[in-house]
């Protein structure tokens, strides 16, 4: 599984005191994103499976490794999102009433919210589908 920072898609994550423990329960360890200073937990990460990315990598183009195809993937489905839906995701809000129409500050920030739930989502189910055929459900 690629891993990427699920605030701006990175793959640029560094570990902190890998394998140690963090609430005593599980082997969750901290981690930094490296772009853009997101922290949070190993689990919190998003991924990418890795037969999706190695379909890239045997396609041969560039030199790009596992991790920037995992960085490019999940950017260019967040650009897509965005470019396809920002637009409705931002009349929504405003007609939902979480800001006005003049809070273009406030909005442009829900309306990234949103697009990156949207990114997870897909990621979250695609994780959970490659869990599935994995395993032969
Ligand atoms: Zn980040």
């Amino acid at each position: 599984m690629n891993r990427i920072c699920p605030g701006c898609m990175s793959a640029q994550i560094e570990s902190e005191d890998k394998g140690r423990l963090i609430n005593g329960l599980s082997s969750s360890y901290a981690v930094t994103c490296l772009n853009c200073g997101w922290k949070g937990v190993d689990t919190d990460l998003l991924g990418i499976p890795d037969r999706l990315v190695d379909k890239h990598l045997a396609s041969g183009v560039g030199a790009d490794t596992a991790q920037s195809i995992a960085e490019t993937m999940a950017t260019t489905l967040l650009t897509k999102i965005a470019g396809g839906a920002a637009h409705n995701m931002g009349l929504a809000i405003i007609e939902a009433g979480f800001v006005g129409l003049q809070d273009r500050t406030h909005l442009g920030r829900l309306i990234r919210a949103a697009c990156l739930a949207a990114v997870r989502g897909v990621l979250l189910e695609v994780e959970a589908i490659h869990k599935e055929v994995s395993s032969g459900n």
